[in-house]
């Protein structure tokens, strides 16, 4: 029987290849961070690094380490249960505690990943008599979460609050509606226009599921998200998250919100219910990071100093950047190979980034996604400028 299969696989194999879309794993040799080094033909190079979710920087930050060895000191290492049955210790209840105090929030239910957060979510509230409102750009995660969930489902265009409307008239016909949406869109950098979906909301009697894994710890004057940034603290009914970006970069996710909702993911979520704990070391570097943010505005404010810093230089120096208001930037150059040249490139003037074209995203709209950090120095960010420059020019995309 393999063989065949074997046969079959290779030949998709060969396809994914040639048609460029086949994935490697670029080996790190050093902690995360804004400078790190690369394994190159067997000799480490050091690049400056702009494609993390480090956005905080805190990846590799002496606090959250010193947190995680001292709970593994004092909690183990590991849990060998799930949540309900013999995996529940106190740091998970502190750090479920510190989640809701973050996102002004009634009450929080961990994760193993935001993936998790998302997958368990929609199937344990809502039957095929309610409806999800879906954003068309919404991750992977909570589409495979619909997908679960014998809801109606309905999808409007990406931010297209005309089109959210008349989504959620149609849904009129469902007995509860829910609207999905990501906070910040991972391939442009774009908010959800939270206000007008919450109006929208209202008006339509819906409640409103936001993703936050790009925006906590970004989005908003002291980085509490795209609620923040909003003034709509404590009105969203469900917030899910990551620990795995902003919040330390390692795993872990959440699901925050209504505490009905909370109690009724605690009884019914299949990822919570037949998946294993959270390590107690990465409770505790979660419950390290929150206090880090909330204690002082530092890495935030660095974090948004750097991200205009980056961009005001390469709009001055004549890129074609995409609306953002994360700390992501998109350097749109349309052409798939040339996103593909440009990145190696880059590469071999020291700055490590990735190109994105079809079908990650629309055809013709091929790009260089930059992630700016915290952690990332004026001198790192000025080189990754006039790489981008130097690059830009031999490659004609700058006259
Ligand atoms: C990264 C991401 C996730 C997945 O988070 P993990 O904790 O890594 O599983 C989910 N949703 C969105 C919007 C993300 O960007």
């Amino acid at each position: 029987m393999y063989t065949k299969f074997q046969q079959h696989l290779q030949e998709e194999l060969q396809q994914i290849e040639s048609a460029g879309l086949y994935k490697r794993e670029r080996i790190i040799v050093s902690p995360q961070s804004s400078g790190i080094q690369v394994a190159a033909d067997g000799q480490p190079a050091d690049v400056i690094n702009f494609c993390a979710n480090n956005y905080l920087g805190l990846a590799d930050n002496a606090e959250l380490i010193q947190a995680a060895k001292d709970c593994m000191d004092r909690r183990g290492f590991g849990m060998a249960s799930v949540r309900f049955i013999c995996g529940t210790q106190d740091t998970h209840k502190q750090l479920e505690r510190a989640i809701s105090d973050f996102f002004g929030t009634e009450d929080t239910i961990l994760y193993a990943a935001c993936f998790d957060a998302n997958g368990g979510l929609f199937e344990p509230l809502l039957t095929a008599d309610d409806a999800i409102i879906s954003d068309a750009l919404n991750h992977a995660s909570i589409i495979d979460g619909v997908r679960l969930c014998k809801a109606v489902r309905y999808r409007y265009a990406n931010g297209d609050m005309a089109d959210l409307e008349k989504q959620l008239q149609a849904a009129q016909a469902q007995r509860f509606r829910i609207i999905a949406t990501d906070g910040v869109f991972s391939m442009d950098g774009n908010v959800c226009p939270l206000d007008r979906i919450y109006e929208l909301a209202q008006k339509y009697d819906a409640m409103v599921m936001v993703d936050e894994s790009h925006s906590a710890g970004v989005v908003g004057k002291t980085g509490h998200g795209v609620t923040e940034r909003y003034n709509l603290r404590g009105k969203i009914e469900v917030i899910t998250g990551t620990l795995g970006k902003a919040f330390g970069g390692s795993v872990g996710g959440f699901t925050t919100g209504r505490k009905e909702i909370i109690d009724m993911l605690r009884q019914r979520s299949r990822p919570y219910l037949f998946s294993n704990s959270l390590p107690p070391m990465i409770a505790a570097a979660g419950l390290k990071t929150l206090e880090i943010l909330t204690r002082s505005n530092e890495l935030q404010d660095r974090l948004h100093g750097n991200t205009d810093y980056f961009i005001g230089k390469m709009k001055a120096a004549g890129f074609d950047i995409k609306p953002t208001e994360s700390a992501i930037c998109a350097v749109m150059l349309y052409d798939a190979k040339l996103s593909q040249d440009f990145a190696a490139e880059l590469q071999k003037e020291g700055i490590y980034v990735t190109g994105f074209y079809y079908p990650v995203v629309p055809k013709d709209q091929a790009r260089i996604r930059v992630q700016v950090s915290a952690a990332h120095t004026r001198e790192q960010l000025d080189r990754g400028v006039a790489a981008f420059i130097k690059v830009g020019k031999a490659l004609g995309v700058l006259k």
